[in-house]
């Protein structure tokens, strides 16, 4: 397989070019980026279809549930049928699962409950830890759990911080992690700043451990102009910091952090804005 293409312009209100409810963006044939238009939601996030042999994993469904407004579910049914043509497979699985359960991440989830051979996953940790078998470690922090789709076995660790629910996806196959709202070029929110911290060097581990080349996060918020962000409820980006963040920018964002010490308000630095609780 290919390496991902994540060299991506995406429409974000900012062209004069209609934009289209749901972006699709294939980094692979096996790897789908989505987005949500910043018309229908100003929090315009970012889905990740990720294609194995027997089943995908959608993780987050967006910030609307209306199809009208926001089709994810036609969307992802169509790719997937496109999928199953070459990769035909009886009784192919989808699972719909989350980077964690805040209203941006799951309200499209309803367009899948009526789904064949579907799971949806549920919004509370224990649903989420039952579902991956994340079982707590020695130190009570540091379980995690997998998810195999079929010739593609996916890591799931809890990172919690932003959210109870927060979980990064390790997907060794493009040496991709999906980071969610807990690191992307944006406002990091933080709710729980010692979970936060714990949960930005587990991800720094991984990355050194396993060899990660992607951080793929769930919004975009940072214009190209380092340190200066689009004001939340912008209806139109113009000009965006790219998706994919790097190991060293990881690097930066968890030293970034350390300087806060821990201090509520918002913390500003090239990449990221951190607002602490
Ligand atoms: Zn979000």
């Amino acid at each position: 397989m290919p390496a991902l293409d994540l060299d991506v312009v995406w429409n974000s209100g900012a062209s004069g070019v209609p934009e289209p409810p749901v972006q699709v963006h294939r980094a692979r044939a096996d790897t789908v980026v989505l987005r949500q238009g910043i018309a229908t939601h100003f929090e315009a996030p970012f889905l990740y279809l990720l294609l194995g042999s027997r089943r995908a994993l959608l993780l987050d469904t967006g910030a609307v549930a209306d199809p009208a407004a926001f089709p994810v579910r036609e969307t992802v049914d169509g790719l997937l049928a496109e999928w199953l043509t070459e990769h035909p497979h009886p009784g192919y699985g989808l699972v719909v699962a989350h980077t964690h359960a805040h209203g941006d991440h799951v309200a499209g989830d309803a367009q899948f409950h009526d789904r064949p051979s579907t799971v949806v996953v549920g919004h509370d940790v224990a649903a989420v830890h039952a579902f991956f078998g994340i079982e707590p470690s020695a130190d009570g922090r540091n379980g995690s759990g997998r998810l195999d789709l079929g010739g593609r076995d996916l890591a799931v660790l809890p990172i919690p911080g932003h959210h109870p629910t927060s979980i990064a996806v390790h997907d060794p196959a493009t040496r991709t992690v999906l980071t969610g709202d807990t690191l992307y070029p944006g406002r990091l929110y933080v709710d729980d700043f010692p979970a936060f911290s714990r949960s930005l060097a587990r991800l720094q581990r991984l990355v050194r451990d396993a060899g990660v080349e992607h951080l793929l996060g769930a919004h975009v918020e940072m214009s190209d102009v380092a340190g200066v962000d689009h004001p939340r409820g912008s209806t139109r980006h113009d000009g965006e910091a790219p998706l994919p963040m790097t190991p060293a920018q990881l690097d930066a964002v968890v030293a970034a952090a350390a300087s806060t010490g821990g201090v509520p308000g918002r913390h500003v630095f090239d990449d990221v804005a951190i607002w602490i609780d």
